[in-house]
């Protein structure tokens, strides 16, 4: 059995724990295809902090109580380079990561693509599932908020490479607004600068072209998902491909498990709600991309036009917990 998992960051790297798990349990070989709009340059190192979080996750390096980042994580760096006034000082770099990005932005500057540095950095972590970016190419997740809001900081604003515009409105990169704003401020919409010209990274269209199942993971479906299946032909190939899609619901009770997916789904006017996220993806039959979808227990009752719902236990308290949840996502195809 082949599964292909969709996925960002914390809420990806938590279920991939899962789906490894029950992969291990049936002998099925995993694949995640991960959001790489999050990513950036900061102090010449690039920063893919979606991939980070799968890779420490799955190799047992990450700091379960912060989420992101390495566990038992030193701040050496990032207070010389405040000392410097070197902005963003927003933005956490940790010294046990900055080894990652170092190694990543020698790779990437010395020409290799991002799906063979991923392959590169993992051969240390051993995830034990297939990790691809959706991308070798750059696709940001930028925001286009009010202008009157302070001005963004150039070493960001500058790498994006977008600005104000006449209505008064501007982008600033996603780690931005999320970061440094906690995704406070008005925002008009979400944008993926270079989507048009991305191709999926090799290896990403076979997976899911031999897939037996595709997974959507309780990952953020507007910054995480999203800009995923923003990748031109990776959404097409899920929706026409041969496995069954099934998506788990990120949000329990009307509300994120963590994180502030409330205030994205806010900004595309979409209710925060396992209904409202399911209809965003809405039913393949529909023109959508869900066979399935998983909603929590007390999400029981959930309709979604062209899909089949079922509500099943979805916190992902531990390993077992969650590849139950696979279970029952493969039970519903
Ligand atoms: P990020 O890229 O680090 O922000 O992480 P993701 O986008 O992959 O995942 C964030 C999402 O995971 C949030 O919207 C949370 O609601 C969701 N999430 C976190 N823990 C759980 C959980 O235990 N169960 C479910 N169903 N969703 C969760
Ligand atoms: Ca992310």
């Amino acid at each position: 059995m082949r599964i292909v998992v969709l996925a960002g960051g914390i809420g990806g790297a938590r279920f991939l724990l899962g789906v490894r798990a029950y992969a291990r349990e049936v002998g099925a070989e995993v694949t995640a295809v991960v959001n790489v709009g999050d990513d950036l340059w900061l102090h010449g190192l690039k920063i893919c902090p979606d991939l980070d979080s799968v890779m420490y996750t799955l190799g047992g390096g990450a700091d379960p109580e912060r989420g992101w980042g390495r566990v038992g994580e030193g701040w050496t760096v990032k207070e010389e380079l405040a000392a410097y006034g070197a902005e963003p000082t927003w933005f956490g770099l940790g010294d046990k990561d900055i080894a990652t990005h170092l190694v990543r932005s020698t790779m990437l500057n010395a020409g290799y693509p991002l799906h063979a540095v991923t392959e590169a950095l993992a051969t240390r972590w051993q995830p034990g599932v297939r990790l691809l970016p959706a991308t070798d190419d750059r696709l940001e997740t930028h925001a286009i908020v009010s202008a009157r809001s302070e001005p963004a900081s150039p070493a960001v604003a500058n790498s994006a490479g977008t600005a104000d515009d006449d209505k008064g409105q501007r982008a600033i990169h996603f780690q931005e607004w999320w970061v440094r704003y906690r995704a406070d401020i008005p925002t008009h919409r979400f944008v993926f600068v270079g989507a048009e010209t991305a191709k999926p990274a090799p290896g990403v269209l076979e997976a899911i072209g031999t897939a037996d199942l595709v997974l959507v993971a309780p990952s953020n479906p507007v910054v995480s998902v999203a800009p995923v299946l923003a990748v031109p032909g990776l959404r097409e190939a899920v929706a026409a491909g041969p496995a069954p899609v099934v998506g788990i619901s990120p949000i329990i009770g009307g509300a994120p498990v963590r994180g502030m997916a409330d205030r994205c789904l806010a900004v595309l006017g979409v209710e925060c709600s396992a209904a409202g996220v399911g209809r965003l993806y809405g039913g393949r039959a529909a023109g959508g991309l869900l066979d399935g979808w998983l909603v929590a227990e007390e999400d029981a009752g959930t309709l979604v036009p062209e899909v089949t719902v079922r509500a099943v236990p979805l916190r992902m308290t531990d390993e077992a917990a969650t590849a139950a949840m696979v279970r029952a996502a493969v039970e519903l195809t």
